[in-house]
């Protein structure tokens, strides 16, 4: 039987490259967003719902939904995020921090929530945690996705010991900058902020790697299929960098 995999934020970016690299695998896949327009320009083999991550009773219904239809959930990549406010601490508001937190965090923990019993009963499972090199370093001007970006990680050890022995892994993966309009978005709020050239900073977060390149959304998408896999069947409660190694964060 195919591998049923769910992706959240998997109408763009990296969680599109995941539902992409799963489905070439042959895995059934089931694309979340928030944005209708996103998943309208999925392919139709894809299941899509639109939601918010951070919308528990919409969460909740969608898993009754994934039970009906697909009884069980061999994967889930609790991928999504927003990159929230690039300002000093003294500039953010709380609405801003609590936001932030929310969908890096709550929506990870959401969606592990409904997913693991359903793993439970079938003895098995993956989860596949999107945090960040955020989640390995501070970054100036960038609280809120740090704070939150750690507690993906806090929450993947967790997850990892308590679903250990029902044959469950949970692992995590830090992206590093990735091409794509996302960090188009932060390098402009970022430059703005530290008063630079953006080409100075997409330059630096390169030379910030030993391998002096920015990471691809298929190269964060291989890792999750590799995760995913049975060539990871003994790896559990792991952060894994796709970064290109990062050297120095703020370069
Ligand atoms: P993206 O902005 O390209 O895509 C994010 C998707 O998430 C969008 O389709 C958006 O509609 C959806 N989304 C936003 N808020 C949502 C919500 N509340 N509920 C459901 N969907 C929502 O982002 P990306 O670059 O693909 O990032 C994916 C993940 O990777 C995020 O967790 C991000 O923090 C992490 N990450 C990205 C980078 C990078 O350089 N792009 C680096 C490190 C980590």
């Amino acid at each position: 039987m195919s591998k049923k995999v769910l992706v959240t934020a998997g109408g763009s970016g990296i969680g599109f490259a995941m539902c992409e690299a799963f489905a070439n695998e042959g895995a059934d896949v089931w694309a979340v967003d928030i944005d209708n327009d996103a998943l309208a320009n999925c392919p139709e083999t894809w299941r899509r719902t639109a939601l918010d991550v951070t919308d528990e009773s919409a969460v909740k219904k969608l898993f009754v939904e994934l039970t009906k239809t697909w009884g069980t959930i061999d994967c889930l990549c609790a991928n999504a995020g927003i990159a929230g406010p690039t300002a000093l601490i003294e500039d953010i508001d709380l609405a801003q921090w609590q936001r932030c937190v929310s969908v890096n965090l709550e929506g990870g923990f959401l969606f592990c929530k409904y997913a693991v019993p359903l793993m439970k009963q079938a003895g098995s499972g993956n989860i596949i945690l999107t945090s960040s090199t955020a989640g390995l370093f501070g970054y100036p001007n960038r609280a809120p996705y740090c704070a939150a970006k750690w507690g993906v990680i806090g929450l993947c050890k967790t997850l990892a010991m308590e679903l250990g022995p029902f044959g469950i892994r949970a692992n995590a993966i830090c992206p590093g900058s990735v091409e794509g309009e996302r960090m188009q978005g932060v390098l402009e709020r970022e430059a703005l902020a530290k008063n630079v050239t953006e080409q100075s900073l997409y330059d630096g977060y390169a030379s910030g790697t030993s391998m002096g390149k920015w990471v691809t959304a298929a190269d964060v998408a291989a890792t999750a299929t590799y995760l995913a896999s049975e060539h990871s069947r003994m790896v559990s409660g792991q952060v894994i960098a796709v970064d290109g190694h990062t050297v120095n964060p703020d370069p």
